[in-house]
């Protein structure tokens, strides 16, 4: 029988060896708090069963889903009367989740859920997205949106939680959550709009409360995944800003949750919310990609006013995460259908595996995925400890000394998390779709046809790069949040870069010696964009050391002026941090698990050479075009032109 988990030696991997199952099984089940109901007594106990759930979706998406891909390619889905409609592939596949109970695998138990880690949700989604990554998607808006209400409203203070067993006695969209998890709703989270995309401080959709307190959302959302669904995480203007000040933008956002139709008992749907349009795609056939205008629809606010960025964020890291996994299924994919092919097509003598350039291809993507996929389990390892934690100390009883060391630990995952998400999102992304383009070009003239699945994967991966924030947004929150860390602490980076320069010299280990040469190009190029940053801001800054700089390179930054080098580079140093963090990673394996050096050793032969290059293209190029885009030459263009 087919089964996308057990085939999978990686994922084994981390499932036996390369997650503390420990951590998580003891903070997801409340220190076994719930051992004589329905909870687990030990870890042991607690993996059998996680085990069991990720072995049976392993089998139910290659069995039920994978077989109908192309099907489900070809169908799309329908708009019929201002409403979705799922051909019946598709709702049969939903069918048979709901049926299964597989809607609702990270939902407390006592709201209806089995109380599995996200660990377990998102190892998940990687085998659903290798079956059919629009499939994946909608999946994905079901206990993602009803965990998104749950940490809302533990965030916002709206929920009662046993301070001894972490059980949910009560949580304000109870009713939601339990809806969800039994299969009958999803949700969706509405946040772009025709004038703004990437720049979220251009969103226009308003929040509104008339006399009595009560909100409304008046506006328009495009390109909503799922957004036929019930329950909508809207973000909307509530508050002015000051129109002199670029960066007000974001500060007037609000979240709210709107319920977008209600059924009667009889089925009749009565909406509030109307789809305007279901998008036409590329790809994605089987994922709805809707308009939807708001006209005064009745909403509740989410936390306070002016906070919808924060609470947007917290939406968007775990949408990222799960783009990360949906992103290495894809590539799972297309690897294996061209190490499928590669094996038995013939060419000059031998079959196309055995010819070189063939070979590197193959063994490339292979080492890819697998960098991939150890960054994805660490930033949702992190994720999830951060949140799960934070939920402890919020709602727990834990005392002085304990409350303090806990929140401690919650920064320090939460800093991990944050560093390592955009990475993924970014690697994960921009690799599903040379991934799926390179198993395209492997099986030839047949990769350009519809007889075969890499068109498919290359049509899928293409939105990849694309929602969640782009690849270009991902590099510069990786460039600001890492310049921004060197500039408030100089002292630390000088510190990192002796430690690594003294590794690369000075370890035993030769792998570790190597990965430390990475981590020092890395740094120098950090140490250049950041000398170049500061540069710009303080003249004479440049030529002292960067342990020297003064306070008053910490105040009055303007993002668009001073970082306009660092932004050039920015997608040329999250390449760099990304091969950095992959590497480090995989030593880190490799020190608990011999066996992995293998691993580290061919990500290393590709990421050395490609530091090298990265860091000759941000320390030799650039200035011809930020002089071009300066407004000196755009004045003087604009004179010219007069
Ligand atoms: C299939 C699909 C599903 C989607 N699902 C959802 C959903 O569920 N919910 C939702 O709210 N949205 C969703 N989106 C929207 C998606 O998140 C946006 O398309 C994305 O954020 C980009 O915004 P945009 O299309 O307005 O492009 P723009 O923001 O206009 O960007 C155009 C290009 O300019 C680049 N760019 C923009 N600003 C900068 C900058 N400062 N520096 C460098 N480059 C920059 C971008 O990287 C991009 O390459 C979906 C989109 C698609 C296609």
């Amino acid at each position: 029988m087919a089964n996308f988990f057990k085939d999978n030696d990686d994922l084994q991997y981390y499932f036996d060896k390369g997650i503390d199952w420990d951590s998580l099984a003891q903070i997801t089940e409340h220190d076994f708090a719930d051992a004589d109901g329905e909870g687990f007594s030990s870890t042991e106990e607690a993996v059998d069963f996680y085990r069991e759930i990720v072995e049976m979706f392993g089998q139910f998406v290659a069995e039920e889903i994978k077989p109908h891909e192309r099907e489900i390619d070809a169908n799309g889905v329908n708009f019929v009367d201002g409403e979705v409609v799922f051909p019946e592939r598709l709702a049969g596949i939903f069918k048979k989740i709901k049926e299964l109970d597989l809607h609702h695998l990270p939902i407390p138990r006592e709201l209806g859920g089995m109380n599995a880690p996200m660990m377990v949700y998102f190892m998940n989604s990687e085998l659903m997205a290798r079956a059919d990554v629009s499939a994946m998607a909608h999946h994905g808006f079901h206990a993602g949106i009803a965990m998104a209400a749950l940490v809302f409203s533990a965030l916002e203070g709206s929920s009662d939680i046993d301070p001894v067993t972490g059980q949910i006695n009560e949580t304000r969209w109870q009713k939601v959550i339990e809806e969800i998890a039994s299969g009958d709703a999803w949700g969706c989270m509405d946040i772009t709009e025709p004038g703004a995309g990437s720049d979220m401080g251009a969103l226009r959709a308003v929040g509104e409360q008339d006399a009595d307190g009560n909100w409304f959302v008046t506006g328009e959302k495009i390109f909503i995944t799922s957004g036929h669904g019930k329950y909508h995480f809207v973000i909307a203007r509530t508050e002015d800003i000051d129109p002199d000040d670029p960066m007000d933008g974001l500060n007037g956002l609000s979240m709210f949750l709107v319920k977008a139709y209600e059924d009667d008992a009889g089925g009749n749907r009565t909406r509030i919310v109307q789809l305007s349009r279901v998008e036409e795609k590329l790809g994605h056939h089987g994922s709805a990609t809707c308009g939807l205008v708001f006209d005064k629809a009745p909403a509740e606010l989410v936390g306070e006013r002016g906070e919808g960025f924060q609470y947007m964020l917290t939406l968007m890291n775990n949408a990222r995460l799960g783009v990360g996994f949906e992103c290495l299924g894809l590539s799972e994919s297309a690897h294996r259908a061209a190490v499928e092919y590669a094996s038995e097509r013939g060419s000059m003598g031998k079959t196309i595996d055995r010819h070189e350039m063939i070979a590197e291809y193959l063994e490339t993507m292979q080492t890819e995925i697998q960098g991939i996929r150890a960054m994805a389990v660490t930033a949702c390892f992190h994720e999830e400890m951060s949140q799960k934690l934070a939920l402890a100390v919020r709602h727990g009883d834990l005392g002085e000394t304990e409350q303090k060391r806990t929140e401690r630990l919650i920064k320090s995952h939460q800093n991990k998390a944050r560093r390592i998400t955009p990475l993924l999102k970014y690697f994960a992304a921009e690799k599903a779709v040379e991934h799926a383009r390179t198993s395209l070009q492997i099986h030839g003239g047949n990769g350009y046809t519809t007889d075969y699945l890499p068109e498919k994967l290359v049509r899928d991966a293409l939105v990849m790069p694309i929602y969640e924030g782009t690849s270009q947004i991902q590099a510069l929150m990786a460039m600001k949040d890492t310049l921004g860390g060197i500039i408030k602490n100089p002292q630390a980076f000088v510190r990192r870069l002796a430690q690594a320069r003294w590794r690369s010299l000075s370890s035993r280990n030769p792998l570790e010696r190597r990965v430390a040469q990475l981590q020092t190009v890395s740094l120098s190029a950090q140490q250049h964009l950041v000398l170049r940053t500061a540069g710009n801001k303080v003249k004479g800054l440049r030529r002292k050391p960067i342990g020297e700089w003064s306070d008053e390179l910490t105040k009055n930054w303007n993002p668009k002026r001073d970082f306009a080098f660092a932004m050039l580079h920015a997608e040329r140093l999250i390449q760099l941090l990304g091969d950095t963090t992959i590497a480090v990673l995989l030593l880190a394996q490799s020190e608990k698990h011999p066996e992995r050096a293998e691993v580290l050793e061919r990500h290393l032969e590709r990421a050395e050479p490609r530091a090298r290059y990265l860091l000759d293209q941000i320390t030799s190029t650039g200035q011809r075009l930020l002089d071009k885009l300066s407004p000196e030459a755009a004045e003087s263009t604009s004179q010219a032109a007069e």
